[in-house]
């Protein structure tokens, strides 16, 4: 009698998770494609070398950088969630050494401000007026 009862609930915990297994599978597929989706925009190929760039005002900022070697941006905020989602270590340096040692371009999360610094427009401009 035992026996048949506990045979009868684990049927049933079978039949139970046979219904819900088809909305898991689709839950589990969804979150695996945002997840992919992450990971590609943050595992993105390195660009070459900035060549053109102004520290003009800026040569004493401070930025935050991640070690990965795919990473190629520089961070004006500790806690900017493109630098959290960082895998490796980070670096506090000047803004100068990240772009220089480092080929870092500016976060377009926190310091899309900074975009400046390697407008080539600007440089040139900057260098006219040196000229004076
Ligand atoms: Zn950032």
């Amino acid at each position: 009698m035992f026996k048949k009862t506990l045979a009868g609930m684990f049927g049933l915990l079978i039949s139970l998770a046979a219904c819900q297994s088809p909305d898991n599978a689709q839950t589990e597929q969804t979150e695996t494609q945002e997840t992919t989706a992450v990971a590609d925009t943050t595992q993105r190929t390195p660009r070459p070398k900035p060549e053109n760039y102004s520290f003009k005002g800026v040569e004493k900022k401070r930025v935050y950088i991640c070690m990965d070697p795919t990473d190629d941006l520089f961070h004006q905020k500790h806690d900017c969630p493109v630098l959290v989602s960082c895998a490796s270590t980070f670096r506090n340096l000047t803004l100068p050494r990240a772009v220089e040692a480092f080929d870092r371009y500016n976060c377009e999360t926190c310091s899309a401000d900074l975009a400046y610094v390697f407008d080539e427009s600007a440089v040139r401009m900057e260098t006219g007026l040196g000229d004076k």
